[in-house]
C-alpha cells in the first residue's frame, strides 16, 4: 500500500534503518540564488558561515515534531546540473515539495508559480505536500513581493505558506516542522 511513494531512487536510501518510521524525501525547488542551499544548510546544522557553491547536496536528519522523532531527507539538487532527467527525478522523487522564492525577486515568485504547475502536472491524481517559501524577508527594504501576494499564491495553488531568513533564522524550524505535519497529515487521511 506504500507504492504511491516508491520509485527506482528509494534503493539509494533505503538501507535499512530499524526504527518504525519512514524516510521521507523533501525535495527544494526554485529559482538560482533565492536561497535553497542556505535553508538546506540550517536544516543541516552545517553552520560554516561562508556560502559553499557547491553543486548539489542532499542532508539526512531526524527531527522531532509533536513528540515524535520524523527522519528527513532533504535534497538540494534542483540545480545540480542542467540536464532534463534530473528535473524529471526531483518531480518525481519527494514526498513533499518546498518551493522557495526570494521577497526580493518578483521573478523568482512569478517562477515559483511556475514550478508549482509543473509539479502538479507531473504528479497529478497525487496529493503532494508544499510548501510556498518567501525567503530573504529580512531584505525590508528591497522587498518586491508581498506577504498578502505570497499567502494569495498559496491559497490558489493549495499549499501551505511561510516567509523565512535563512540569514536570520527566521522561521527555517518552523518550516521544516511544518513540512513534517503536512506529510503526516497526508498520509494519515490516506489512510483512513
Ligand atoms: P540558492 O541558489 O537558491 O541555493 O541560494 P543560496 O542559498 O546560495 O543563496 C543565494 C544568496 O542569497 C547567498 O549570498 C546567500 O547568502 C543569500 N541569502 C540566502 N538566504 C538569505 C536570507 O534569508 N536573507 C538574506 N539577506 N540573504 C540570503
Ligand atoms: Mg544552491
Amino acid at each position: 500500500r506504500d507504492s504511491c511513494v516508491s520509485d527506482s531512487s528509494d534503493s539509494v536510501i533505503s538501507s535499512g534503518s530499524d526504527t518504525e518510521g519512514q524516510i521521507y524525501k523533501v525535495v527544494l525547488l526554485g529559482d538560482h540564488g533565492v536561497g535553497k542551499s542556505s535553508l538546506a544548510r540550517i536544516f543541516g546544522g552545517v553552520e560554516d558561515g561562508h556560502d559553499c557553491e557547491e553543486a548539489g547536496n542532499t542532508y539526512d536528519r531526524s527531527i522531532i515534531v509533536d513528540d515524535e522523532e520524523a527522519s528527513i531527507v532533504l535534497y538540494d539538487v534542483w540545480e545540480q546540473d542542467n540536464s532534463q532527467w534530473l528535473k524529471d527525478q526531483c518531480m518525481k522523487m519527494g514526498d513533499a515539495y518546498i518551493i522557495v522564492y526570494s521577497v526580493t525577486d518578483k521573478a523568482s515568485f512569478e517562477k515559483a508559480s511556475e514550478l508549482r504547475i509543473q509539479l502538479r502536472r507531473a504528479r497529478q491524481s497525487e496529493n503532494i505536500p508544499i510548501i510556498l517559501v518567501g525567503n530573504k524577508s529580512d531584505l525590508v527594504r528591497s522587498r518586491e513581493v508581498s506577504v498578502d501576494e505570497g499567502r494569495a499564491c498559496a491559497v490558489v495553488f493549495d499549499c501551505k505558506f511561510i516567509e523565512t531568513s535563512a540569514s536570520l533564522h527566521h522561521n527555517v524550524r518552523d518550516l521544516f516542522e511544518g513540512i513534517v505535519r503536512q506529510i503526516r497529515l497526508r498520509k494519515d487521511s490516506k489512510e483512513d
